[in-house]
């Protein structure tokens, strides 16, 4: 089982601050913002290149629990960032999708 189900399942722990039927949001173990938690799916797809017409839906939850957990950490006035990372190139580590929703300081652009 892959990490992330692992925290699903409450076999990892982790800081939840919001939880629905359909996906769970965390902080990041390893902030890289003063402010950087973590939207999952509560069901398992590898990354958003694996995602498929019928997941739809559920990715449209995943953003908008992605603004309400923003909204509820304070982010919302000044701003944060949203951030879908696939694949080697674009540094994925841990292959169970996750929206990063990263704040507290202005973001540079583009990223690195
Ligand atoms: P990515 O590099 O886009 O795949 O992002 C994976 C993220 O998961 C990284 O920012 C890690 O710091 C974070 N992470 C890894 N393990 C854990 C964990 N046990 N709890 C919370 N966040 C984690």
């Amino acid at each position: 089982m892959c990490l992330f189900c692992k925290i699903v399942n409450r076999e990892i722990k982790a800081d939840v601050v919001r939880e629905n039927e359909h996906a769970l949001a965390f902080r990041d173990i390893h902030p890289a913002a003063p402010t950087h938690l973590l939207v999952i799916p509560k069901r398992h797809i590898a990354a958003i290149h694996d995602a498929t017409a019928e997941d739809a839906a559920l990715l449209g939850q995943l953003m908008l629990l992605a603004r309400d957990v923003a909204e509820e950490v304070g982010l919302a006035e000044n701003g944060y960032r949203l951030v879908v990372n696939n694949g080697r190139d674009a540094g994925q580590s841990v292959f169970h999708i996750h929206v990063h929703v990263l704040g507290g300081r202005a973001l540079a652009w583009p990223p690195g």
